[in-house]
Order: C-alpha cells, then sequence, then structure tokens
C-alpha cells in the first residue's frame, strides 16, 4: 500500500548558510563566537537568540544523528565508530562550553524576567538546571562513556552463534524460545548464554570502567552517587529517587504475587516441575504468532493501520519508507535495541530496530511510530530545550500509540482467533 511516492525534504536554514561545513572545528567556533558577542537589547532579541541557539544546534545534532545512525547499522566496522567518536569529540564535546555560555547569557539576560511566564517558565527551569549541573571537567569523562556504550554496540553486534548449521545472531535465535519443544528451547536459550559468557570478561571490563567514570562525573557534580545525579540531569522536577523506591515497593507488594500466580499458572500448563527461564517465552496456547513474512510487508501493514488511525500518521511513515529512514531487520553487523532518532534540522526521524519475525516486532514498530509522529508535530519547535522531551513525555507518544492502533492489529493476523490472541 503506498499512500505517496514523495519523499522527505529537509528544512531550509533561517540563520545559517546551507553549506556551512561543520565538520571542522574552526568554522563551528567561528559561528558560536558571533552568538556569544550578540548584543541582546529586548526580549524579542532574547527569543531570537535563543532560536539561532537552536537552529545551530539542530545542524550539529542532525550530522552527530547519521553518524550514529551509521555506527549503529553498521556496527562491525570500526571506521563509522571512528567517526561518530570524532565528530563527538571533536564538535560536540568542544562546543559544550559555548552552550553553557548561551545558557548564562540568558540566564543573566535582564530581559528575561519580561518573558511571558505561562510561555517561557519552564524553559527557566530547564536552562538553570543545566548551567547547575554543568562542570567542564565532565567534558572529556563524556567521550570516554560514549566511547564505552559504542564499544559495547560494536562487541555485541558481532556475536553469532551456529544453530543447526547455520550462522545466527542472538536476536534470530529469539523466535526458537516459543518453540513447544522444550528440548529446542533450553538448547538455544543455552546457546545464546554461553556465548554472552564467552564475552563476560570483556563486558564485565566495559561496565567497571563506564561505572567509575559515571561515579567520578556525579561526584564532579557534587552529588553523592550517580543516580541522584541522573535523576536531576534527566530533568525530573516533580518527583525525587524517594518516589521511585517508593513505587518499587508496591511493585513487589502488588506486582509480585501476581507474576508468581502466572508462572505457576505457566508451570500446571506446560505440566513441568517448575519454570525455568526457557520457560517463559513459549506461548501457552502452543500457537506462535506469525504477523509477516518479509520486511515490506511488515512496514506496509503499520503504514496502513496509521492512515486508519489518521491519514497524516500513514503518510509520514510512507516518506520515511520511500526516504530510507527506516532499517527494521535484523541482521549480523548491527547493534542491539530500537530506537526512533530524530533529525533536528531535516524534521523527521530515523527508525532502527532488529525484526525477525515475531509479534513483539509489531509493537515495537508502532511504538517507535508513536514516537516518530512526535518527532514530526514538533519539528517547527525552535527552542533547543523544548525539543528535548523527558522519557515520562516521549514515551507518552509512543505507548498511546501502541493502545490506540490495538484495534486494527488484525492487518497483521487475518485470523479472529489469532488477532484476539494478539
Ligand atoms: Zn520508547
Amino acid at each position: 500500500m503506498n499512500y505517496t511516492d514523495e519523499k522527505i525534504v529537509k528544512q531550509p536554514r533561517k540563520y545559517f548558510a546551507e553549506d556551512l561545513d561543520i565538520t571542522k572545528w574552526e568554522n563551528v567556533e567561528a559561528e558560536m563566537q558571533k552568538l556569544d558577542e550578540e548584543e541582546i537589547n529586548s526580549a524579542d532579541d532574547l527569543i531570537d537568540f535563543l532560536k539561532k541557539v537552536g537552529e545551530l544546534s539542530n545542524i550539529l545534532s542532525e550530522e552527530m544523528a547519521w553518524r550514529y545512525i551509521t555506527m549503529t547499522r553498521y556496527a562491525d566496522k570500526p571506521e563509522n565508530q571512528e567517526k561518530f567518536n570524532e565528530f563527538y569529540s571533536g564538535i560536540i564535546s568542544k562546543a559544550k562550553p559555548y552552550d553553557f555560555k548561551f545558557n548564562k547569557k540568558f540566564y543573566d539576560s535582564p530581559y528575561r524576567k519580561e518573558l511571558d511566564e505561562k510561555k517561557y517558565g519552564h524553559l527557566n527551569k530547564i536552562i538553570s538546571n543545566d548551567i547547575e549541573l554543568y562542570r567542564e571537567e565532565n567534558i572529556p569523562l563524556q567521550i570516554k562513556e560514549k566511547e564505552l556504550t559504542n564499544k559495547y554496540g560494536e562487541a555485541f553486534s558481532k556475536l553469532t552463534v551456529t544453530y543447526k548449521g547455520e550462522e545466527k545472531t542472538l536476536s534470530q535465535l529469539a523466535p526458537f524460545l516459543k518453540d513447544p519443544d522444550r528440548k529446542v528451547r533450553e538448547e538455544v536459550w543455552k546457546l545464546r548464554m554461553d556465548k554472552m559468557m564467552e564475552m563476560r570478561e570483556e563486558f564485565n571490563q566495559l561496565f567497571d570502567e563506564m561505572k567509575e567514570l559515571r561515579i567520578q562525573i556525579a561526584k564532579n557534580t557534587g552529588f553523592d552517587n550517580y543516580r541522584d545525579f541522573m535523576h536531576q540531569a534527566k530533568g525530573r522536577f516533580s518527583y525525587t529517587p524517594k518516589d521511585i523506591m517508593k513505587f518499587h515497593d508496591a511493585v513487589e507488594k502488588e506486582v509480585m504475587p501476581f507474576l508468581r500466580e502466572e508462572t505457576e499458572k505457566r508451570r500446571k500448563i506446560l505440566d513441568l516441575d517448575s519454570v525455568r527461564p526457557w520457560d517463559t517465552a513459549v506461548d501457552l496456547d502452543g500457537k506462535v504468532l506469525k504477523p509477516f513474512d518479509t520486511i515490506d510487508e511488515f512496514v506496509d501493514k503499520g503504514i496502513k493501520i496509521l492512515h486508519t488511525i489518521k491519514p497524516e500518521f500513514g503518510i509520514r511513515l510512507n516518506l520515511m519508507k520511500n526516504s530510507e529512514y527506516l532499517d527494521l531487520d535484523n541482521r549480523k553487523g548491527k547493534a542491539p535495541g530500537g530506537y526512533n532518532y530524530p533529525l533536528s534540522e531535516t524534521g523527521a526521524p530515523f527508525i532502527f530496530m532488529n525484526a525477525v519475525g515475531m509479534h513483539q516486532n509489531v509493537v515495537t514498530l508502532l511504538h517507535e511510530a508513536g514516537h516518530a509522529m512526535h518527532t514530526f508535530a514538533t519539528k517547527n519547535i525552535e527552542i533547543d530545550a523544548y525539543k528535548n522531551t523527558p522519557s515520562e513525555v516521549a514515551e507518552l507518544a509512543s505507548m498511546s500509540m501502541e493502545f490506540i492502533s490495538m484495534d486494527l492489529w488484525n492487518e497483521y493476523y487475518k485470523d479472529e482467533s489469532d488477532f484476539n490472541k494478539a
């Protein structure tokens, strides 16, 4: 199904030259110096200033986005990782002291008080939080932190095992954990874990190094621990780590007994002595849902579902498909996970995931499509701090899309009972 043959067109720049070469630090720095020297003589000037800062930030973040996307799509190619790291340490990190200056310039401006409280009150909060958490000495540590994360993605992307004579990625093993034959499940689960265990030393070392770095980052910022630091860094103004601990307790009290009941039910239906890790994914009715055979079918049905919810939604996902802003199938060399990455300048996102033909993949596609529609809806916001939504807000769009699309999942499941099960 095709609702449009058009492709996504990048939005034109308002304040910066289209041919500005941002891969050279001296070019970026010259623009940032100009911004730093800009005189602000009214509240309108102040907002204009923020918009300019926002556009430059969009340009930089889009370049970083493409490098990140290429790195995760082809995670087994070290040159992609180098290109990402190079841009992050050579441009993004060097721009951070300027971002701090711009925040200060906004914060210290006498015209800030003249801004409409309703529209900009929250902006004050975000920017003063950023100022409070900024430490120049954390910049090199944050570069190192990114590099460690990327190393993990690379190492994971290369993991494959041989199963029934075929080379398979760890994601491609997941469907076998739904096999009705317990021996198959156990064999596959152990195959997967044995492979991970081979990486034990390397992963442990990455984790330990990262932990040290993060504790140091938190300490430099004046926090006792990384948790409290991250809570504030994530802009969680309306609840505290203490509230989260209370929530954990509630889960233990209310959800865990239910989960135990469900596991007991599973044990009885599967007729087992005890439920083992390889018994948790298999369907209790013995049926395995098969929503699609090919990636084209997978995305086309998703487009159709979105179009039924709101034509604009379907057209937007269709545009992403036409523009090759989707990389959905799992293969060797891809980093794990899934994401919707906003391309801030273009005003559209890229969706990355590791589909292997399972029901969960349908949910993930619709989830990421929810994020994608959010990206499209916010593309005209010119103030940077208002564009970056914390997870609490971001997941509202994505999880809502899962729920509101549910009645239309029969697009993937022609059989009535499959649809009900899904
Ligand atoms: Zn999400």
